[in-house]
């Protein structure tokens, strides 16, 4: 049996730290050929946002004009088999460096190249607290062990993976440049009862969008 874990934070219009605005319309507002009757629930939502909110996925045209965005993205970048690394004993602020990395990468059996990348920094439950942004941080020499591991995709339990205050954004070029998609704020982690395991993060394709929230999904056997 497969069962499904859901790996997204639930958006919450009422409550988010970036503009997310629902707009509830009535649906002959926007459709003029249909008909809504007075008092009739018959709805669409206007929404205005930020497209790096809640979990969600960003692509190469972030930093690279020419890069791939959410409708040129190759798919079988976003799914596949993913391992999911424990790093959950970095104390608040610190670096992840390789010596850590490689220990977490050995608990976990290993990183086989076209892997997807979870990384369980233990911040999942602190979404939305102040806490949130002290989580570690990786070095650049340990994102390019994992980009050399050959990862395709990257998935963190934090606002990001950069180093604090990087003005080159190192990290992410690291990433982006080699097609290596990021999803930012993955959740719910300590759900998963094995390391390894498939994944499925497919976003709207938008042309000419970075990012959007995106649900990502695990696949888990029982
Ligand atoms: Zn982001």
């Amino acid at each position: 049996m497969r069962k499904l874990i859901d790996l997204s934070h639930v958006i919450d219009p009422k409550n988010t730290p970036r503009k997310f605005h629902v707009e509830t319309i009535g649906a002959d507002s926007v459709n003029h050929n249909v008909v809504r009757l007075e008092g009739q629930w018959y709805i669409m939502s206007d929404i205005t946002m930020v497209s790096h909110i809640g979990t969600h996925i960003e692509m190469p045209y972030h930093l690279f004009p020419d890069g791939a965005d959410l409708a040129t993205v190759d798919l079988n970048t976003l799914c596949g088999s993913a391992v999911l690394l424990n790093l959950k004993d970095v104390p608040a602020g610190q670096p992840i460096t390789p010596p850590l990395l490689q220990e977490a990468i050995d608990r976990a059996g290993g990183i086989r190249p076209g892997d997807i990348v979870v990384c369980n920094l233990g911040y999942s439950d602190k979404y939305g607290t102040d806490d949130y942004s002290k989580s570690p941080y990786f070095t650049p020499e340990a994102i390019r062990m994992l980009v050399d591991a050959g990862m395709k995709m990257m998935a963190v339990d934090a606002g990001g993976v950069e180093v604090p205050r990087s003005e080159t954004h190192v990290n992410h070029i690291a990433l982006l440049e080699k097609n290596i998609c990021l999803i930012e704020n993955i959740a719910h982690l300590d759900d998963l009862p094995v390391n390894r395991f498939d994944l499925c993060a497919f976003p709207i394709p938008v042309a000419g969008v970075e990012s959007f929230p995106v649900r990502v999904v695990a696949f888990v056997e029982e």
